[in-house]
C-alpha cells in the first residue's frame, strides 16, 4: 500500500516551501516572528521581492548571511511560469500565467500617454455567465490565490522594466469576479499599495464588480480601493439578461451598497465607475441613455461606455459609433462625465471580455444554471474532485 503523503510534503519527502510572494506585511512579520525574526524584516522582505524583483534570497545582501541561508531552506518566493507573451500593434501586451491545475489565466498592460495600466485576472475563468462575456463563457475552475494575483503585477513590471514603462494603475477587470475572492483579493490590493510593495495610491487601484452585494458591503470595512461597478443596463428587466447575478442583487439593492461605500469614504469627493458596455440594438437606444441619467442621479459616479468586443460564438454586435456617440452625449448632457473606453488590444484577443485564458471548468452546468435563476447561493457550489 501506498504511504500516505502529508498534503505539505513534496514526493512524501521534504516539507514544501512556503511562498512569500503573497504574503502581504503582516503575514511577513508572523512568519518572521515564528523564525525568532524581528518584525522589520517583513519591510526588507518586500522590498526585495516586489520592488528589486529579486526571487533568490543568496542576493538579499542586507539580511544576515544565516538568515538567508536559513530562507533557502524553508521558503521561496514562487513566481509562476508566464506561458506567453504578445504585444499587440498599439503598444498594449498580453501575458499568459500559468497556474496551477493546467490552467492559465491573462493579464494585460495597456500603455497610455501618462499612465500605464494593467488589468489584472482574480480568478480562473468565471462563474457569473454574464451573456456578453467571453470569460464566462470557459466556465469557472477556481479562485486565484493572493501569489498568483499579485504575480501578475511582479510579471508585467519585470517585462516592462527594459522598455522604461511600469505599471501605475491596476485594474481588477480581467477574468474572474473579484468579490467572489475576497480574502485574496483583499489581500493583493493591500499589497498593490503597499509602499513598500507597488505602492500604488487608492486611486490607481480599481476593483470592478458585477454586484455581490454582501460582498461589496465588507468591501468597504477593509479597504478603500476605488470601485467600479459593471451595470450595462438602466433596469432590472433588461440587466437580468445580461449580468444573471441581477436576479439575485438587483440595481436598486446595487447602488445603495455603491453609495454606502463611497458614503464610507474619509474623501467626499470620490466617485465610483459605472462601466457600461455597449452592446448594439440591446442596450445602446436613446430612451436606455435617458433612463441611465435618471437611475444614477443620486450616485457620485463617471460612467464609462465601452463598445462591445465580439468574440467567436456570441450574438451580440459591436454598437455603432453615431448610437455610441449618441449614448454619450445624452449622459454628458445629463451633467455627467462620460469617457469611451477605446478598444484597445483587439488584434491579440487582449480587449475588454475577450479574455479566456485556459480554464478547465469544474462547474456543472446545472450549477451554473441555478447561479444564474439566483436560486440560493451567489457562488455556485463547485465540483471539489477533478
Ligand atoms: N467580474 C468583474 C470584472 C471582470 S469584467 C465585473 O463584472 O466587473 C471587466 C469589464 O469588462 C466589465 O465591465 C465587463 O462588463 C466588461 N466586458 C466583459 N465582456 C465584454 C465584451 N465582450 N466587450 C466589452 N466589454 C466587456
Amino acid at each position: 500500500m501506498d504511504k500516505p503523503r502529508h498534503k505539505d510534503c513534496d514526493d512524501g519527502a521534504l516539507p514544501a516551501k512556503v511562498n512569500l510572494l503573497g504574503m502581504g506585511e503582516p503575514q511577513l512579520t508572523a512568519f518572521f516572528s515564528d523564525i525568532g525574526e524581528k518584525p522589520f524584516r517583513a519591510k526588507q522582505l518586500l522590498k526585495w521581492i516586489h520592488q528589486r524583483g529579486v526571487t533568490e534570497f543568496a542576493q538579499m545582501t542586507d539580511l544576515s548571511k544565516a538568515l538567508r541561508t536559513r530562507l533557502q531552506e524553508i521558503a521561496e518566493v514562487r513566481v509562476p511560469t508566464v506561458v506567453s507573451h504578445t504585444a499587440s500593434r498599439d503598444g498594449t501586451a498580453k501575458w499568459l500565467v500559468q497556474v496551477a491545475g493546467d490552467n492559465c489565466v491573462e493579464s494585460v498592460f495597456i500603455p497610455e500617454k501618462n499612465r500605464g495600466t494593467l488589468c489584472v485576472s482574480s480568478q480562473v475563468g468565471c462563474s457569473l455567465d454574464c451573456s456578453f462575456c467571453a470569460t464566462g463563457k470557459q466556465g469557472f475552475n477556481r479562485d486565484l490565490e493572493t501569489a498568483e494575483i499579485v504575480s501578475q503585477v511582479w510579471i508585467a513590471e519585470r517585462a516592462l522594466s527594459a522598455s522604461g514603462r511600469a505599471v501605475s494603475n491596476v485594474v481588477l477587470m480581467g477574468m474572474g469576479e473579484p468579490l467572489l475572492n475576497f480574502d485574496n483579493v483583499v489581500e493583493a490590493v493591500n499589497l498593490m499599495m503597499h509602499d513598500c510593495a507597488y505602492g500604488l495610491s487608492k486611486r490607481r487601484v480599481t476593483l470592478s464588480t458585477a454586484g455581490v452585494v454582501p460582498a461589496l458591503d465588507k468591501l468597504g470595512e477593509v479597504t478603500d480601493v476605488s470601485l467600479a461597478i459593471s451595470l450595462h443596463a438602466p433596469n432590472d428587466a433588461l440587466r437580468d439578461t445580461l449580468v444573471p447575478l441581477n436576479r439575485k442583487y438587483p440595481i436598486a439593492d446595487l447602488l445603495a451598497s455603491a453609495n454606502r461605500y463611497l458614503d464610507a469614504l474619509p474623501d467626499q469627493r470620490r466617485k465610483i465607475t459605472v462601466e457600461y458596455t455597449l452592446i448594439g440594438n440591446v442596450n445602446d437606444r436613446m430612451e436606455h441613455a435617458q433612463e441611465l441619467a435618471s437611475l444614477l442621479r443620486h450616485t457620485p459616479c463617471k460612467i464609462n461606455l465601452i463598445p462591445f468586443n465580439e468574440f467567436p460564438g456570441t450574438a451580440y454586435r459591436r454598437v455603432s459609433n453615431n448610437a455610441m456617440y449618441r449614448f454619450r452625449d445624452i449622459l454628458a448632457d445629463a451633467g455627467y462625465t462620460v469617457t469611451i473606453r477605446t478598444t484597445r488590444g483587439d488584434d491579440i484577443a487582449a480587449a475588454c471580455g475577450q479574455l479566456a485564458g485556459q480554464v478547465n471548468d469544474r462547474t456543472r452546468r446545472s450549477e451554473r444554471y441555478r447561479a444564474r435563476a439566483g436560486a440560493d447561493e451567489a457562488r455556485p457550489v463547485r465540483v471539489l474532485t477533478g
